[in-house]
């Protein structure tokens, strides 16, 4: 709830600055000119106009981008961005050692996010693994049985 929350919060933010910023182009930029007896509209036919709607365009889809590309690498819990990537997999030898992907981990041990870098079905997911509040338990399950 909190991970959709900030994601949430970070849009509204974006689309506030942006609105913000049409208004100030707006207010900045001269009106299209009259020509022959036609206003001419502002997009296709103003070149200031449509020079700056250009670059509001790309700034709002970059900034889309970027919100939702951190959002990707933090963590669902505590919303930290996650640490210390570790490669797997191999590329020239997926069919033995598996597929390539890369394994993130919070820094307090939340979770942990396994992003494939090989999609052969489309798109898929990546894969948050939320980890137990004791991670000694968990430690010890993967020591073995050598310790009883
Ligand atoms: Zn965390």
């Amino acid at each position: 709830m909190k991970y959709w929350l900030f994601f949430s919060a970070k849009i509204v933010t974006a689309v506030a600055l942006f609105a913000g910023i049409w208004l100030t182009m707006e207010a900045l930029l001269p009106d299209p000119v009259m020509f022959g007896g036609v206003k001419l509209r502002r997009f296709g036919q103003d070149l200031t106009w449509t020079t700056a709607i250009f670059g509001y365009f790309l700034a709002g889809a970059g900034t889309l981008y970027v919100i939702v590309l951190d959002q990707r690498y933090r963590c669902r819990t505590c919303l930290r961005r996650l640490r210390m990537p570790v490669n797997s997999g191999a590329w020239d030898q997926m069919l033995r050692i598996g597929t390539p992907q890369v394994e993130y981990i919070c820094p307090f041990g939340h979770g942990t996010l396994n992003v494939k870098l090989v999609h052969f079905a489309g798109r898929e997911g990546d894969d948050w693994r939320e980890h137990d509040d004791n991670i000694w338990r968990e430690l010890e399950s993967l020591s073995g049985n050598g310790r009883k």
